[in-house]
């Protein structure tokens, strides 16, 4: 018997996971409160993990072609220095590609079947019987199914049905963050990040080495609101990382050049949450672990839930057992990424040291979300 699932939240994490639950026979419907599915002007990193996610999906080689290789990934100085200790922990990045999160996002949702995605829908009340789930929507509509997914980012709506409501931890750091066209100079197969006191510059291509993003991540005593994108302001900019490499300075000049955009965003994250799912609500990605972005994961992380959350929903006999079913995915998926986003906390602090003491990325790179669903499934089997 088919399970149907509603996907309340049309960003990255919410239509992969559509795209995942659709692969696997699952009846799927996606809600989003914007009059349609956009993404910021910025670049995403996919690392090896969820790079093996998108190939699941099948869209490994649309993103081999909208993306660009990361064939050196570097950590360096304010000055340009390499920094000497750093290569284990950070060049062990492995294959990563850089991508425009428009691009990312399009290509996927250009793998749904027509109908699927709702726009103009923004949740705003949930409620669930032994045997279905509600989500009642600002427009006035309401949706029944056998399991609500909430993919409603850090400022989600579901998460309140699941846990008391927190506030969002602000870091006391603002990325500036943008794009800027192909750079002379700048090598188009490499990501590099410069390091310095309290500060630090990432810099990588996207779009088959069209455009650049840069991020520069600078101290705050001011709490911004995050997910809110302010104008960039270049010159400002140009103050906090005046000093550092000539080419730092010319990335950001580029800013005002053709093709060149900026904005600000404050930098917020959550504790880990102690639950996920209550009945037949679950929550994936930035609604479920929000994390500052000092690992590169949070796009990442999101594609291994909708594939591991497919897997064991795909697998089902029929609706009774959705609660099971998000009690596998939780205790597969919580104590991960709750040590990705206390990773990505200290790796924040270790750049702003200049680059002392990185997490060791090897064990998130070599993870096969889909895989451990997998097994997953067969001990229970076997358990029975
Ligand atoms: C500066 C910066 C750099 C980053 N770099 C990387 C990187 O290199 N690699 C990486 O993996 N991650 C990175 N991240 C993290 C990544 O951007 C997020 O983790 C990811 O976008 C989360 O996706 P999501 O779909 O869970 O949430 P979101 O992208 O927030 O999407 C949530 C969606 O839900 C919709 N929505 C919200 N409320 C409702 C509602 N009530 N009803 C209906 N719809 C609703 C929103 O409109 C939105 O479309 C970075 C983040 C930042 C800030």
């Amino acid at each position: 018997m088919t399970i149907k699932a509603a996907v309340v939240g049309g960003g990255i994490g919410g239509v992969a996971a559509a795209l995942a639950l659709h692969r696997r026979g699952v009846g799927v419907d996606v809600f989003e409160q914007a009059t349609e599915l956009a993404e910021v002007g910025a670049g995403v990193s996919l690392a090896p993990n969820g790079l093996l996610m998108l190939e699941h999906l099948g869209v490994g080689q649309s993103v081999a072609r909208m993306g660009a290789h990361h064939v050196h990934t570097e950590l360096v100085h304010a000055d340009g220095r390499p920094v000497a200790h750093a290569p284990d922990e950070f060049a062990r990045a492995g294959r990563t590609v850089g991508i425009h999160r428009a691009d990312l996002l399009s290509l996927l949702a250009d793998e749904l079947p027509h109908g699927i995605v709702h726009t103009g829908h923004r949740a705003i009340a949930f409620s669930q019987t032994e045997s279905d789930a509600t989500v009642t929507f600002a427009n006035g509509a309401t949706v029944t199914a056998d399991v609500v997914i909430g993919a409603d980012g850090i400022h989600s709506v579901l998460q309140g049905f699941v846990v008391a409501p927190t506030e969002p931890v602000f870091s006391g750091v603002v990325a500036c963050r943008g794009l800027v066209a192909a750079l002379e100079g700048y090598p188009a197969d490499t990501m590099r990040m410069w390091v310095g006191n309290d500060k630090h510059f990432l810099v990588f291509p996207v779009r088959a080495g069209e455009l650049l993003n840069y991020v520069g991540f600078v101290p705050s005593p001011t709490k911004v609101r995050e997910s809110w994108s302010a104008p960039g302001d270049p010159a400002a900019l140009a103050a906090h990382f005046a000093g550092w490499d000539p080419l730092v300075g010319r990335i950001i000049e580029a800013i005002s050049g053709p093709g060149g955009s900026g904005f600000e965003w404050g930098m917020y994250d959550r504790a880990p949450l102690s639950r996920w799912s209550v009945g037949r609500l679950t929550l994936l990605g930035d609604a479920a672990h929000p994390m500052l972005p000092h690992l590169g994961q949070g796009v990442n992380q999101a594609l291994e839930d909708g594939v591991a959350l497919a897997m064991l929903l795909g697998a089902l006999d029929g609706p009774a057992q959705v609660r099971d079913a998000l009690g596998s995915y939780e205790s597969l998926r919580r104590e991960r990424t709750a040590q990705v986003q206390i990773g990505s906390r200290r790796n924040g602090a270790g750049y702003d040291s200049s680059g002392s003491q990185l997490t060791d990325r090897s064990w998130i790179y070599s993870y096969d979300a889909r895989a451990e669903a997998l097994e997953l499934l067969a001990s229970g089997r076997d358990a029975r």
